[in-house]
C-alpha cells in the first residue's frame, strides 16, 4: 500500500477497546461514557480486518486501546494474530498500562509477542495516583517485572507533563538504565475534550536540553518503525526516545494508519478523515471488497497533522480521545 505521497504503509495500530481500568488525566475524563458493545468489533471481526491489512502489506501490528488487556478474551486475538507471524506479519506488539501483565505476560510471549510498551509517567506512587486518578503503581511495577521474566523486551513510555513529572526524568532515566529498559518521552497532544492542556504542555526540546546536563546523549539512526527518535545514553547503555508531535513534525516518514475498536480507519492521528470499515465488514463483503475499501482509504491519507498548542490561538485539536483512536 503506497499513499499519495509515496509513503509505504506497513504499520497498523489497532485499538481493541475504548475501556480502561485507569483514567489518566490527559487521556480520559473522570466520568467516561463507553461505547455500546454492539458498536465494538468482535474479536473475529478484528482478526479478519487485520488479516486483510497483512495481505495488503502490513508487517507490524500494535494492539492498543483503551487498555487492550481489559478486553475479555483478548488472548484469543493475540493467538490468532500471532499465528500469522512469518506469513507477512513480522511483528506483533502492544501498548499497555501494565496492570494486567502479571496475568498475561506468559501468554503474550507464547503467542509470539516479543516487545511491549508499558506506559508509566512517574516513579512516585502519589504522582501515579494523581495522574491515573485512582491507579496503584505497584500493579504496573509488578506487571513490568512479570513481562521481563516472561522474556519480553519492555520499553517505558512517559508523557511529559509540566509541573507533574518534569523533575523526574533524570531519576526515570537512571531507573530504566538499572532495570535494563529503554525510555521514550512523549509530548502531550490536544486530543478529546478532557480539559485545557496548554498548562500541561512541556516541549521535549526543553526536557532534552535539561537531560543533557547530566547524561551523554548521542543521536542514533535506530528506529522501531514508530515515530520516536532515539539517542544512546552513554552512562546507562540504554536508549532514550522522544516523540515530538508538537515541536517536530514527524509526518514526512509516516508509515502508519490506525483502526479504532469500532472499525473506523483513521489515516492520520491528527486529522478527522476516516473510513468506516465496520459497515463494509457487516454488509457481508468478501475479502476482495474489503481490501478495495482499505486501498481506497489509503489513497486518501493526508500529508500530515497540524496540532498546535499555543496560548494565543485556540489549539488545533481533534475531537476524539487517544483512548478511542489508540495511542
Ligand atoms: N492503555 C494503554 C496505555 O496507557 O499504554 C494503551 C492506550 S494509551 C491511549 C497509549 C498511549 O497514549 C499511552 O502511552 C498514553 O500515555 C498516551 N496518551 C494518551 N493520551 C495522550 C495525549 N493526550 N497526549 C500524548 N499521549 C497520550
Ligand atoms: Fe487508560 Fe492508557 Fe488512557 Fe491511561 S493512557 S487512561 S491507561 S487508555
Amino acid at each position: 500500500m503506497i499513499d499519495p505521497f509515496g509513503r509505504s504503509i506497513s504499520y497498523l495500530r489497532v485499538s481493541v477497546t475504548d475501556r480502561c481500568d485507569l483514567r489518566c488525566v490527559y487521556c480520559m475524563a473522570e466520568e467516561m461514557t463507553f461505547l455500546p458493545r454492539a458498536e465494538v468489533l468482535s474479536l473475529e471481526e478484528l482478526d479478519r480486518l487485520c488479516g486483510a491489512f497483512i495481505r495488503l502489506g502490513v508487517q507490524k501490528l500494535r494492539i492498543t486501546g483503551g487498555e487492550p488487556l481489559v478486553r475479555r478474551d483478548v488472548m484469543t486475538l493475540f493467538r490468532s494474530l500471532g499465528a500469522r507471524l512469518g506469513q507477512g506479519l513480522e511483528e506483533l506488539t502492544l501498548t499497555t498500562n501494565g496492570t494486567q501483565l502479571v496475568k498475561y505476560a506468559e501468554e503474550l510471549a507464547a503467542a509470539g509477542v516479543r516487545r511491549v510498551n508499558v506506559s508509566l509517567d512517574t516513579l512516585s506512587p502519589e504522582t501515579f495516583k494523581h495522574v491515573t486518578r485512582w491507579g496503584r503503581i505497584e500493579k504496573t511495577m509488578a506487571g513490568i517485572r512479570a513481562a521481563k521474566q516472561a522474556g519480553l523486551d519492555v520499553k517505558i513510555n512517559a508523557v511529559a507533563l509540566k509541573g507533574v513529572n518534569e523533575d523526574e526524568f533524570d531519576d526515570m532515566l537512571a531507573w530504566c538504565g538499572h532495570e535494563g529498559l529503554d525510555l521514550t518521552l512523549i509530548e502531550t497532544m490536544p486530543m478529546g475534550d478532557v480539559g485545557d492542556r496548554t498548562e500541561q504542555y512541556l516541549p521535549l526540546s526543553v526536557v532534552r536540553a535539561r537531560l543533557r546536563r547530566r547524561w551523554t546523549l548521542t543521536e542514533t539512526t535506530y528506529r522501531t518503525g514508530g515515530p520516536a527518535r532515539y539517542f544512546d545514553v552513554a552512562e546507562t547503555g540504554r536508549r532514550l526516545g522522544f516523540i515530538t508531535p508538537m515541536t517536530h513534525n514527524f509526518c514526512e516518514s509516516c508509515n502508519r494508519v490506525r483502526l479504532t475498536c469500532t472499525g473506523t480507519l483513521f489515516m492520520c492521528l491528527g486529522q478527522d478523515d476516516a473510513a468506516d470499515l465496520r459497515q463494509v465488514l457487516r454488509s457481508g463483503a468478501d475479502d476482495a471488497v474489503l481490501e478495495a475499501a482499505i486501498r481506497e482509504a489509503i489513497s486518501r491519507k493526508p500529508l500530515g497533522h497540524d496540532f498546535v498548542i499555543d496560548r494565543r490561538r485556540p489549539a488545533a485539536k481533534v475531537g476524539r480521545t487517544m483512548s478511542l483512536t489508540g495511542g
